[in-house]
């Protein structure tokens, strides 16, 4: 292979390469299939979400490892705006520049609205939509200024649909679809795009989490809550995967997804179509 082929080929393998991503929520899950994702594209990568200390060492120095890249991590609070900007500040200051941001922290709580517990409702509203406000909020002056910026929220088939008992999920994820469209338009010529996905049913411990409390409720098995409960939902009868996720957010953030802004992308095997 001639010298100019060759470096081609680097460059489309890895087409992050000098680029530095920031995932929240990136200890567990989508988060985590997102940030190793971007890393695997040559994207340096700050991790942030809970966890415990050692594994999550371990997981950083891992992909460090693996992908040749620097990991860096923030165990900054989703709910407490200061902790936000601090590590938006931080990430700034070792790594020199913020190019992708990847709002994706979330919880669920699943009840009907007039038991759901106001703290439920106060932390999914918070952890879900307020916190991409916060590091949106500090993370643009700096994207501004290098005129270069991808932001990718990661919302839900329930940013577009509804379904019951999941009132604030569901307004949360309604709320950051319309806050995409805003910092869209507010950043439209400034070189920097801000899109939401929408994932259907992604197997993770979120997911995991509300199996057996619906094998309850409806009296039936796990399998039947996966097959008639959840999947039911989505026509292709399957789980989307991180790696899914991952390549699409990958793809957001490259030069080819320039003119892509303000969009809400569902990526739910036809959930939404219906
Ligand atoms: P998960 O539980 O595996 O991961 C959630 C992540 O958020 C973890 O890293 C956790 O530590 C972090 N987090 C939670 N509270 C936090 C806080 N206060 N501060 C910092 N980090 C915090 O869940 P997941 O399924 O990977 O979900 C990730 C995102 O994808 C969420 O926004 C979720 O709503 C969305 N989503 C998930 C699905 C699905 O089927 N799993 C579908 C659509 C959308």
């Amino acid at each position: 292979m001639n010298i100019r082929l060759k470096t081609q080929a680097i460059s489309a393998a890895r087409p992050l390469a000098g680029r530095v991503s920031l995932v929240t929520g990136s200890t567990s899950g989508i988060g985590l299939g997102i940030a190793r994702a971007l890393a695997e594209a040559g994207s340096a990568v700050v991790l942030n979400g809970l966890g415990h200390a050692a594994e999550i060492a371990r997981t950083r120095g891992q992909m460090a490892e693996d992908y040749g890249v620097a990991v860096t991590y923030s165990d900054a609070d989703m709910t407490r705006p200061e902790a936000i900007a601090g590590m938006i500040e931080t990430a700034l200051a070792e790594h020199g520049r913020l190019d992708v941001l990847v709002n994706n922290a979330g919880i669920q709580h699943i009840a009907p609205l007039d038991q759901f517990p106001v703290e439920k409702w106060d932390a999914i509203l918070s952890i879900n939509l307020s916190s991409a406000f916060h590091t949106m909020r500090s993370a643009l002056p700096a994207m501004r200024q290098n005129k270069f910026g991808r932001i990718i929220n990661i919302a839900s088939a329930h940013g577009l649909v509804a379904s019951p008992f999941k009132a604030a999920y569901v307004a949360a994820k309604h709320g950051i679809v319309g806050l995409t469209k805003v910092v869209a338009l507010e950043t439209a010529e400034q070189g920097i795009t801000c899109n939401a996905i929408c994932p259907g049913y992604v197997y993770t411990p979120l997911v995991e989490a509300q199996i057996d409390g619906q094998a309850k409720a409806h009296g039936i098995s796990r399998e039947q809550v996966i097959h008639d409960v959840l999947l039911a939902q989505q026509p292709n009868r399957r789980f989307a995967t991180v790696e899914e996720l991952g390549a699409l957010t990958v793809f957001l953030a490259g030069d080819a997804a320039a003119s892509i802004t303000g969009t809400a992308l569902p990526v739910d095997g036809g959930w939404t179509a219906h």
